[in-house]
Formats: structure tokens, sequence, C-alpha cells
């Protein structure tokens, strides 16, 4: 695709916006739909991070193990609604058979193909000084409260740096100079220094949108109802409101929601959500400069600034429709308390949001294999902010003929 396109990129989360980013880069005409605003939402509330050493699949072996005990704890780390269960099955079996060896290892080299070049995308797109001075390179903690656990995790730590990614074990006396505030529970961590995080997602979101409205992409605020299609060939995509835009090329970055619109064309994804909470405390009063993990809690703590932080995470398997389990947000208060003591929680804001999860962990960053100007990029699940720069290059790459050979098999639509 040489000549200069009309490109019509559709969902305004961190990955959407990415791409439009990207494309007007290459001079294309990019106008960016979607039925709400930018980044508002699962890009709104997540956790902040670049984590850019989670090379395995969620699925690795360790996990399965801790799977039942997690699940006798309604508000632990992991949980379904179970009413939901047996429309969850066929995704529950694809994403056990992810955790194979073989195909673990296959799956970590397609991670870390994206991981490891996710930085260098990031600062390519990001030029603006007042989005670099939200991004901070300090790094992230582990935590584990004894030997025993982190050595639990020992295989999982060993792989990452067979991939060169540092991570750092901590004595107890390490740990407690480079983070004072933990409580003495906290023993063990492994440091990843080249982990990264916003002051804020949306924020910074936000802020690459509008980089790149100021950069010439045009915004439509819409609902995309389907593709617009004439002789077997999509020529741009239908509006809720009745009227159509026509387009030379349509990308559909629409989260947890692109595989209504990629059912629509004919490819069944298997796209689930996994759906995460969080509190945010803007007055806690916490000071910390490091992300701090809880390896047994499933959830994370971000230093959002003057003493602001966020606690995020969790796995809640369930439908994008069903009501919050608000119960799920609220117990990070506590949880995070054992972690750092206490803070203030005045003013607490509770969120939940659908991460748009494939079962082998793997984003789709494809060409429609029978519609030649469809591309799909969607199923980030838990890294979609970590990999928007990177997906957005990659979207732009393609469309220009993949220039620098890069091996996209591992994310086609059509390998499920
Ligand atoms: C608790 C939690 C913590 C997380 N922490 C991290 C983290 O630290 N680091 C990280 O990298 N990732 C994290 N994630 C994951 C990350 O937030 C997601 O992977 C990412 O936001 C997905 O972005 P997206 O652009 O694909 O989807 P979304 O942000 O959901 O955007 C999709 C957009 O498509 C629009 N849309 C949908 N259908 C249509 C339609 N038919 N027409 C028009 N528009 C439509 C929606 O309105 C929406 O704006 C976390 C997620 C959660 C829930």
């Amino acid at each position: 695709m040489s000549k200069k396109q009309d490109i019509i990129v559709v969902g305004a989360g961190v990955v959407g916006i990415c791409c439009a980013a990207s494309l007007r880069r290459d001079g294309h005409h990019v106008t960016l739909v979607d039925k709400g605003l930018p980044a508002k939402s699962t890009s709104f509330g997540n956790a902040g991070a670049f984590a850019v050493t989670e090379i395995l699949p969620l699925s690795e072996p360790g996990i399965l193990k801790k799977v039942p005990g997690w699940l006798l704890d309604p508000l632990g780390p992991l949980a379904i609604k179970w009413r939901y269960l047996p429309g969850l099955m066929p995704w529950l079996l694809r994403f056990l058979a992810a955790g194979r060896p073989a195909k673990v290892q296959q799956i970590t080299q397609g991670m870390h193909a994206l991981l490891a070049r996710a930085e260098t995308d990031l600062l390519t797109l990001v030029q603006t000084p007042a989005l670099l001075s939200q991004w901070h390179k300090h790094g992230a903690l582990t935590l584990y409260d004894s030997q025993k656990a982190l050595d639990a995790d020992n295989a999982k730590w060993q792989r990452k740096r067979q991939h060169g990614w540092a991570c750092e074990t901590l004595t107890p006396e390490a740990l407690h100079a480079c983070a004072p505030m933990l409580n003495g529970q906290i023993t063990h961590a492994v440091h990843t220094p080249a982990w990264s995080f916003v002051d804020d997602p949306y924020l910074f979101s936000k802020g690459i949108a509008e980089q790149a409205f100021r950069e010439g992409v045009s915004w439509i605020q819409s609902e995309v109802s389907g593709f617009l299609q004439k002789e077997g060939r999509v020529v741009g995509v239908r509006l809720a409101s009745g009227s159509v835009m026509h387009a030379d090329q349509v990308v559909v970055a629409t989260g947890v929601w692109s595989g209504e619109l990629a059912k629509s064309l004919g490819y069944n994804v298997p796209l689930e959500s996994e759906r995460g909470y969080h509190v945010t405390l803007p007055n806690a009063g916490v000071r910390l400069d490091k992300f701090l993990i809880s390896a047994a809690g499933g959830f994370v703590i971000l230093p959002m600034g003057n003493g602001a932080i966020r606690i995020a995470g969790t796995v809640e398997l369930a439908s994008k429709h069903a009501p919050e389990t608000w119960a799920r947000a609220k117990v990070l208060i506590g949880k995070a308390r054992q972690l750092i003591g206490d803070f203030n929680t005045e003013g607490a804001e509770f969120w939940m949001g659908n991460r748009p999860a494939l079962p082998d962990t793997l984003p789709v960053i494809s060409a429609a294999p029978r519609h030649p100007n469809v591309t799909f990029a969607f199923g980030h699940g838990h890294l979609g902010l970590t990999l928007g720069a990177t997906t957005g290059q990659l979207v732009a790459n393609l469309m220009a003929g993949n220039p620098a050979g890069f091996d996209y098999a591992p994310y086609a639509i059509n390998r499920f």
C-alpha cells in the first residue's frame, strides 16, 4: 500500500489511538471513530504499567496449580461468575491448552518479540515533553512474604532472565532499603528495572490522542454497527445512526467488543473479558517511587504522584455485560494495607474494566484473510497500554507492506 489512503480506525482505546497516530505519521488520512470518548473504556482505569517482562502466557503451568486455591476465595485474585461457566468453557479449554510446554515456548517467543520493542516504539510515538514527564522509568518490585513463595516462582523468573530481562532477587535488607514503607511481613522481592509506569493511564492515553489530533487525525464520536461492503469488498463502515462512512482501509481496534465486528465479517475469535477492578485513592498520602506487585494477591499498586495511589488488578471471568462485583474493588484496600500499612481512603474511586483476553495471551495484529483492506488489532489482555505503541507501529508497517520483515504469524486472526 504505497499511496496515501483514507483509513477509518474503529475504537479509541489506547490501541486504536496508537494505530491512528502511527498511520497518520505514514501520511494517511485517518479518522478515529468511537461510540464514547477517547480512552474512556478499559484504557481509562488500568494500572498504568509498561510491564515489558510479562512474556509468559497467563496459563503457564505455575499459575494453574494456584487456581483451585484462588477460586475458594470469592474475593481472591481469580473469580468466575459461575452462571457464565458454560459459555466460557470453550475459552477455558483453549486457555488450558496454551499452558502445554511446547505452546508456552511458542507463545513466550511471540510475546517477547512484541515486548522487547515496546519501549522503543513508545519513544518513537510519544515525543512531547508533557507526555514524557508523566512516564517514569523506576522499575517494579514483585513482593513475596517468604523464601518458599519466591522459590515457587523461580522457574518463571529464570525464563525471563533467559530472554535477557534483568530480574534481580533482593535480600530482605536490600528490599527494605529501597522500599522502606513496606510492611515487615514482606521479606523478599524481585526487582524488574525495565518496567516503567505513567502517573495516570487515562491522561497519558488521552494525551497521545490529542497529539494525534494535532498531527491531523480526524475524530468522529459514533457507534459502528457493521461494515459497508461492495462486491465482497469492505468499502467503509455503517454507523448506528444509519449513516455510512467510506474508506479505503478499516482498522478494528474495539477491545473486548471486537469479537462482534470480526464475526460480522465471518471471523470467529475466542475473545472473552477478564474483568479487573481498581480503587484510586487521590489523597492516600503514600510516598512510593516503585510500582508494587503482590505476587500472591494478584494486584498491583501504582504511584500516581502527590501521594495518590491506585490499587488495581484481579481477574473476574464473567460476561462483559454482567453487573460489577464492587466488593472485589473494595477488598483491594485491605489487601494493600497488608503491604504498605495504613493510608487515607478519603475520596476513593472504584472502577471495573474489561480486559480483552484471548486464551493464548497473544493479541491479534492481523490483516483479515478474506478482506485485504481490513486489519484487526485487539485482544491485548493485561498489556494493552504496554503494547499500544508497538501495535500501532506494526499495523502501520503491515499496511505499508511489512518493510521491516516482522513475523506476524503468531498474531494472526485465523490461528484459532
Ligand atoms: C484492572 C486493570 C489493570 C490493567 N493494568 C494494565 C497495565 O498496568 N498495563 C497494561 O499494559 N495494561 C493493563 N491493563 C489492560 C489494558 O487496560 C487493556 O489491555 C487496554 O486498555 C485495551 O485497550 P483497547 O484499546 O484494546 O480497548 P479499550 O480501551 O476498551 O477501547 C476500545 C474502544 O472501542 C470502542 N468501541 C467498542 N465497540 C465499538 C463500536 N461498535 N463502535 C465504535 N466504538 C466502539 C469503545 O467505546 C472503546 O473506547 C489493565 C486492565 C485492567 C482492567
